[in-house]
């Protein structure tokens, strides 16, 4: 699919759940966020048969978020159910790892061949000052698990403040680097004043180059992570409602209401 500026849209972040296990700052308000209602939420039939219209049409990536994705019940079922669609070429998970320990294999022998962790920083205390209450220990467990069961690649997102210069971004570097594991750093970014960035070392953030479609929990598709518009799923059905979010694609994003938790970043 092409949209009206010529960009090739073939990459879908779906937003499997909208709770999460972490509170972090820069995500979620601290009082904490109303849950999208359980028929609210896509099942995985609607979410497999999205893919599959997805691919159809000239989808080839998919990657899995939240909330926290790994807290959506047999989230290893969609993994195998999506790794089987013919035409999908790249499958990807970005996960905060606090269950991995228990899911990194179950996932790896599912089909997925990789993800993305969040790890912001790797002073426990910060870490669950950041997160409003978080485990380090749980997130590094996890991501030994991922090493052990064979993802690769492993990528992990730091956020940062203002450069991947800062103490904790230096410290998450090394930690990256002795185990082979690459590190994109995120300026923290606020969709709803329009303050974002490119990506340091990933592909996110320039518009020009903008290649994705976005669909929350509740299945909307949004065309960008800074604009409201949205489109059903449930009401257009999977196919119009992905060529609707393409053909409305804006060219920048702007602000928006929109936020991380709820679109899976
Ligand atoms: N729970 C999963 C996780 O922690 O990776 C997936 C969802 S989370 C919303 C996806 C990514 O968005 C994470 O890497 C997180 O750090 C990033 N993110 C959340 N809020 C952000 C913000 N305000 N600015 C930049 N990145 C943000």
């Amino acid at each position: 699919m092409y949209d009206s500026r010529n960009r090739r849209i073939h990459y879908l972040r779906i937003s499997v759940t909208d709770r999460c296990n972490l509170r972090c700052t820069y995500c979620m308000p601290e009082e904490g966020v109303a849950i999208v209602p359980h028929a609210s939420i896509l099942t995985y039939e609607e979410i497999a048969e999205l893919v599959r219209q997805g691919v159809e049409l000239g989808i080839d990536k998919v990657r899995l978020t939240g909330g926290e994705p790994l807290l959506r019940r047999n989230i290893v079922d969609l993994v195998a159910t999506l790794a089987a669609i013919p035409g999908l070429r790249d499958l990807a998970m970005t996960t905060n790892a606090c269950r991995l320990a228990e899911l990194a294999t179950p996932l790896k022998k599912a089909g997925l061949p990789r993800l993305n962790i969040s790890l912001d920083t790797l002073d426990p205390a910060r870490f669950t000052q950041n997160t409003r209450g978080g485990n380090l220990q749980e997130v590094l467990a996890g991501i030994e698990a991922a090493r052990a069961a064979g993802f690769h690649p492993i990528k992990l997102n730091c956020v940062v403040t203002e450069s991947p210069a800062e103490p904790d971004a230096l410290a998450v570097a090394a930690f990256g680097q002795a185990r082979g594991l690459t590190v994109r750093y995120i300026r923290r970014m606020d969709t709803r004043q329009g303050r974002f960035w490119q990506v340091v070392g990933g592909e996110g953030g320039l518009c020009s180059a903008c290649n994705r479609l976005r669909v929350s929990s509740d299945g909307r598709i949004f065309p960008c992570l800074f604009n409201d518009s949205s489109y059903s799923i449930r009401e257009l059905g999977a196919r119009e409602a992905l060529l609707a979010a393409v053909r409305n694609k804006p060219h920048a994003g702007t602000a928006s209401a929109n936020r991380f938790y709820h679109m899976g970043g």
